[in-house]
């Protein structure tokens, strides 16, 4: 019989016995025999002698070009801030599994010169952005409503209000600058 645990399977494939094994997730019995039931891997658990095949193909993509996705700013080098995406917006179905690393080029940060980088995006920073390029995971804020939704003063961690279009600390009174969305300090996205 075929029990080796790690074989990849296809669906109707012949993965045991009844006499063997009990099906579990992704595996069914017929007339005593049990076949996989999607195309996957085989495990099997000596302890209860379960079978089951975890299912490898047909894995939708997580992200789509063109989603806009909200993130926090992990690090902010010369030319591109990084950033660890947390959720796709509007795609509840879609909803991010585990942390996805992501990129913003300064060339994509807003319609202008961006001269100094540092004084668009700040690590802890909560960024609204959107899909440019699946491959090299990069991300655009060029359009009024992305860009920092929620951003921390870099002395005090204090979270800074929205003073025209600059960010004050209502703590330290500290002035910074961010490329901000419309939307920053209204808790929508
Ligand atoms: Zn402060």
């Amino acid at each position: 019989m075929p029990e080796e645990t790690g074989k990849i399977v296809l669906p109707g494939e012949l993965i045991g016995t009844s006499e063997e094994f009990v099906p579990r997730n992704g595996a069914y019995e017929d007339k005593g025999n049990i076949y996989s039931a999607v195309t996957g891997i085989i495990k099997t658990n000596p302890k209860d002698r379960s079978i089951s095949v975890s299912p490898v193909t047909n894995t939708p993509p997580r992200l789509q070009i063109g989603d806009i996705v909200i993130g926090q700013i992990t690090d902010v080098k010369d030319s591109v801030a990084l950033i660890e995406i947390a959720g796709i917006k509007g795609k509840g179905e879609r909803e991010i599994v585990g942390a996805e690393d992501a990129a913003i080029h300064v060339s994509n940060v807003k319609d202008a010169y961006v001269r100094e980088l540092s004084l668009e995006f700040a690590p802890f920073d909560i960024v609204k952005a959107r899909v440019l390029d699946l491959r090299n995971m990069r991300l655009t804020t060029v359009n009024k409503e992305l860009g920092v939704m929620k951003a921390y003063c870099t002395n005090c961690r204090t979270v800074l209000k929205k003073d025209n279009d600059k960010l004050k600390c209502p703590k330290c009174k500290r002035i910074e600058a961010r490329k901000l969305s419309s939307d920053y300090g209204k808790g929508v996205i």
